[in-house]
């Protein structure tokens, strides 16, 4: 977390704002994804989860193997509150795009008869891709809307999830590692702030964390040769970093010369056009995740 995050609702929304007066093409997209983070922190509010426990026999085996602290099927969420979520979320695409607003409709309907959110939130921690495949044909949705929608909806869960269980993690002992310390997932954004220091961001639960500045998270790569980046002139508080030996790339945020707050989420998807440009170039992402966060 770094001193200009936005971590209030308030903050949120003057986040939104200001990359909305600066990338006008996103302006639409965000005033969905504004209603999005809105309708999160005020279920991120009423959530109880009881904070999952690890004994400390096993944290010392977790530390030692460089385990994260859980894997992800073991993340809990309160039912009620995803669930309404769920309903808020749908509501929302409604008025989005064509293809979002027509899947949504039907979601809605089937909520209210056979679909289960409770099942698909189950599914999409079980890494159960099966699932989504089926309810989608059953539908006749798209399973990207569908994963969409029910990520969106555990995401609040999953984030209070993360700080709960942070406490386990050990500051004196960096982590270092180019995969979340709470739930082994992959990162989404790399973010620079004061002398320059990185951090990760988890492409799944959100939890930021400490890394050396100069290595590929994805095959640990150090050789200043292979890694390289590229950036625009117009925009210069992202810049996207390469690695050539496995062909990766993750998208780097530059803090102290965004000069506003910074929401990880807002910045993920305000910057979509740097991941088509990376994947012109030839390169992957990294996340492994089976739904578009
Ligand atoms: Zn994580
Ligand atoms: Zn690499």
């Amino acid at each position: 977390m770094t001193l200009n995050s936005a971590l209030t609702s308030e903050q949120i929304k003057k986040a939104v704002a200001a990359v909305k007066e600066n990338k006008p093409v996103y302006a639409d997209m965000l005033d969905f994804y504004g209603r999005i983070f809105d309708a999160q922190q005020d279920s991120k509010n009423r959530i109880r989860i009881q904070p999952l426990q690890i004994t400390a026999e096993m944290l010392a085996v977790k530390a030692q193997e460089k385990f994260p602290l859980i894997e992800i099927k073991e993340f809990t969420f309160d039912e009620t509150q995803a669930g309404n979520l769920f309903v808020t979320i749908c509501k929302l695409a409604k008025k989005a795009n064509p293809q979002m607003a027509a899947a949504a409709e039907i979601i809605l309907k089937a909520v209210e008869t056979t679909l289960k959110p409770n099942a698909l939130f189950a599914g999409l921690l079980d890494g159960n891709e099966a699932l989504f495949e089926n309810v989608a044909e059953e539908f006749k949705i798209d399973k990207q809307v569908l994963g969409f929608i029910t990520y969106n909806s555990l995401k609040p869960c999953l984030a209070l999830a993360a700080e709960q269980l942070a406490s386990y993690l050990n500051k004196d002992e960096p982590w270092q590692k180019g995969y979340c310390p709470i739930c082994g997932s992959a990162p989404i954004l790399s973010i620079l702030a004061g002398e320059g220091d990185r951090s990760l961001v988890c492409s799944f639960c959100w939890h930021q964390w400490p890394v050396k500045r100069v290595f590929c998270p994805f095959c640990e790569n150090r050789d200043g040769q292979s890694l390289q980046y590229f950036f625009s002139d117009e925009e210069k508080e992202f810049r996207v970093d390469t690695c050539d030996k496995c062909k990766k790339y993750l998208k780097t945020l530059d803090t102290r010369k965004a000069g506003r707050l910074i929401y990880p989420p807002l910045e993920q998807l305000s910057s979509l056009h740097l991941d088509y440009k990376a994947k012109e170039m030839g390169y992957e992402s990294g996340i492994r995740l089976f739904v578009q966060v």
